[in-house]
Order: structure tokens, then sequence, then C-alpha cells
């Protein structure tokens, strides 16, 4: 058997090692020291915008709090993309409060603005007022930010984006994670850069940023013993795991080069291939970080489905998965409100994702590609 391919591994540069190795040494093994201050500071370059960024143990995390600073509590409603992982409605669960599913729309596959404004006037109407949109760049697909932050300003509802799957992405020359009132990145293993497992919440002012500390650090007052007059958390990110990020923040610039060529790579494959679409961007706009390239397949002119074509890659020990599930089709969420045109349904039964890692080699790409030519003889 061949060795396998991943959808998404995680991809060292080298200076990991030495940041980590730095921390035992100087024994900042513990959330604080200069692998967090340094680490936070690189992403805020990185975002280029005047951002300040709190390390976290998770993008969940990130969400939760976000959510907790705005003060979202049972009762309440939050209004997010139906078409995401689950860590994007979770946090929602957290705080007792009601997700409100949201489609998506075809060009981006992200919040449809249409469905979205519907939802608010018929939330309204009930005399349910969401208190927060969650809105999410799919595979680094930047969403329709103008007319969703139009939307959120109309009916002054706060933004939370979740830039999990979307650093490096850019919006009319900006980087998403920085439109929202919060903005959410995550280093989970199969992100485009990875600490093992980590997140960060990007926020707008170094208020907000202390106030994230301070409720991911266990909430605990000004005081020489422990005390607290509120619930606080465990979320900080380990000094330590910040080693690794100071590492890969090193390398960002080329991984995203790297995914986006695998998108190329893809393209080119299925260009002669009727019936088959690679998810690309619509136009300029948009710069997408492609941290997961995703193909559609008309089956009716195809003549192929998705999931014969995910064991066909299964049989060579390649792996691909298909699109994210829709949340309002989950059984956890089965109750909750949901308002859209199944455009994410549609998308979830015919589109797959490809492996997309920065580290496939051309021998990699040379297998991909026989299993696909093969495939769709
Ligand atoms: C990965 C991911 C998350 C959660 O990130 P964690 O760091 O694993 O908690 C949230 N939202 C989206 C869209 C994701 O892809």
């Amino acid at each position: 058997m061949e060795d396998k391919i991943w959808l998404s591994p995680p991809h060292m540069a080298g200076n990991e090692l030495y940041f980590i190795q730095d921390a035992l040494n100087k024994n900042w093994v513990t959330s604080q020291g200069e692998n967090i201050d340094e680490f936070e500071q690189s992403i805020s370059v990185f975002l280029k915008n005047d951002v300040n960024v709190c390390a976290l143990n998770s993008a969940t995390s990130a969400i939760h709090l976000s959510l907790l600073m705005l003060g979202i509590s049972s009762n309440d409603e939050v209004l997010t993309s139906t078409f995401s992982f689950c860590g994007s409605a979770n946090p929602i669960a957290y705080c007792g409060a009601t997700p409100i599913f949201i489609d998506s729309e075809k060009d981006t596959w992200n919040m449809c603005p249409v469905a979205l404004e519907e939802a608010i006037q018929d939330r309204i109407s009930k005399g349910k007022r969401p208190k927060a949109i969650i809105v999410v760049h799919l595979y680094g697909m930047p969403a329709k930010m103008d007319e969703i932050t139009a939307i959120a300003e109309k009916y002054e509802i706060s933004i939370i984006e979740d830039a999990a799957e979307a650093l490096g992405s850019t919006y009319k020359g900006k980087a998403c994670g920085t439109f929202g009132r919060f903005g959410i990145l995550s280093f989970n293993g199969n992100k485009i850069i990875t600490t093992s497992g980590g997140g960060a919440l990007v926020c707008h002012s170094q208020e907000d940023k202390d106030k994230a500390v301070f409720l991911s650090t266990q909430a605990r007052d000004n005081a020489p013993h422990y005390q607290h007059s509120h619930i606080g958390y465990n979320y900080r990110m380990s000094n330590i795991v910040a080693g690794i990020g100071r590492g890969q923040m090193e390398v960002l610039n080329d991984r995203v080069e790297a995914r986006r060529k695998m998108h190329d790579f893809y393209v080119d494959i299925f260009k002669d291939i009727e019936g088959v679409e690679v998810f690309s961007e619509p136009n300029e706009d948009y710069y997408s970080n492609h941290w997961l390239s995703a193909i559609v397949i008309d089956e009716k002119i195809a003549r192929k489905n998705r999931e014969d074509l995910r064991l066909a890659f299964l049989e060579d020990n390649i792996e691909s998965r298909p699109l994210w599930k829709p949340m309002h089709l989950q059984p956890v969420f089965a109750d909750a409100p949901y308002y859209g045109t199944n455009v994410a349904e549609k998308l979830f039964d015919d589109g797959l994702c490809l492996p997309s890692g920065s580290n496939l080699s051309d021998d990699d790409r040379l297998r991909i590609k026989k299993v696909i030519t093969k495939f769709f003889l």
C-alpha cells in the first residue's frame, strides 16, 4: 500500500523546536512568556491592521469568549452560517443561547445576505432581536462582507468573524478576521498553520484584549490571594505551544502560496472534465488562501458522484472528505430555526474536499491526478 495522502496535514517550518527549546531553557513553561507575546505580535503585523490579538487554546474557545464579551446569555439568539464546522455553532449553546442557522449563497458558499436579512426581520417580528452574527469564511473563501456588514449596521447587530479557515485570505485587500467586532483564528492541526491545537481572538482595542486575557485566565481580580468577581475560563494558550506558532508564522506566506497552487493544480486537472466545478473566487475582490480545495460534481452532466470519487481515492490511500454537513441538519441542532433555500444542503450532497496540504510532493500530485483521470474516463 502506498503512503497515505492526508487532506490537510501539519507542515512544520524548522524553527518551531528552537522556540520551544528557548521557552524550556528560560523556564517559561506556563501560559505567559516571550513566545506568546511574539506570536500575538506577529499575527497582528500579518493582519496589517491595528488589531490586538489574544492567543487562546482553540478557536472554539475564542468564539465562546467573543459571545461572552458581547453579553450573550440564555434566551438570546445568535445568527450563524449553517454551512460550517460545529466549532462555529457549539459556543452559542455553551452560552445557553439559540443558534439561528443561515443558508449559503452560491458565489462564495458563505452566509447568504438575503437569507440573513429575512431571518433578522422574521426574528424581530417574533419579538426576538438577534444579538450577534457569526459569519464564516469557508475553506478560506471570504464571505460577502460589504453586504453582510451593511445589514449588521442597519439592524445594529455585532459581527463575530469566524476566520478559523481564512488566515491569509483578504476581501477587497483587507484581511479576513479584521472586519468584525471580533475575529477568530484557529491553529488546529489541520489548519493552514498550526500550533498542534490553538486559536486566537482578534480584538480592536487594548481594552477588549485585556478583558479576553482576564476571562481566559480564570478571571482573577487584582489581589495577593485568589479573588474572583466573575466566572472565568481556562482558555489561554501555553507558551510552549506558542513556540510552534512563532515558527509557523515565519512561513505563513509560503503556506498560502502553496495552498493556492494546489487550487491551480485542480483547476488545471478539471478544466476538461464536464460537470465538475472547482471552488474559486467569484472576482478580484476575493482572495482565498484556498485552505482546502473543493469541487462540486453535477451528477447529471458528469454521470459520476462525489461518494464514488471519495471511494476511488480511498482505494489508493488518499484522503478526501464531503463538504461540511450543514448544522441545521445535525441531530443536535434539529430544533434550531433555519432560513434559506437549501443551497448548503445541495453543496453537501455534491461536494468533495480534495487533498490540499502545503507539503504534498510532485509524486503525491501525480497519484491524485491519476485517480481523478481514471475515475472520469
Ligand atoms: C476549525 C474550525 C473551528 C474551530 O477551531 P478549533 O481551533 O479546532 O477550536 C471553528 N470554525 C471553523 C469554521 C473551523 O474550521
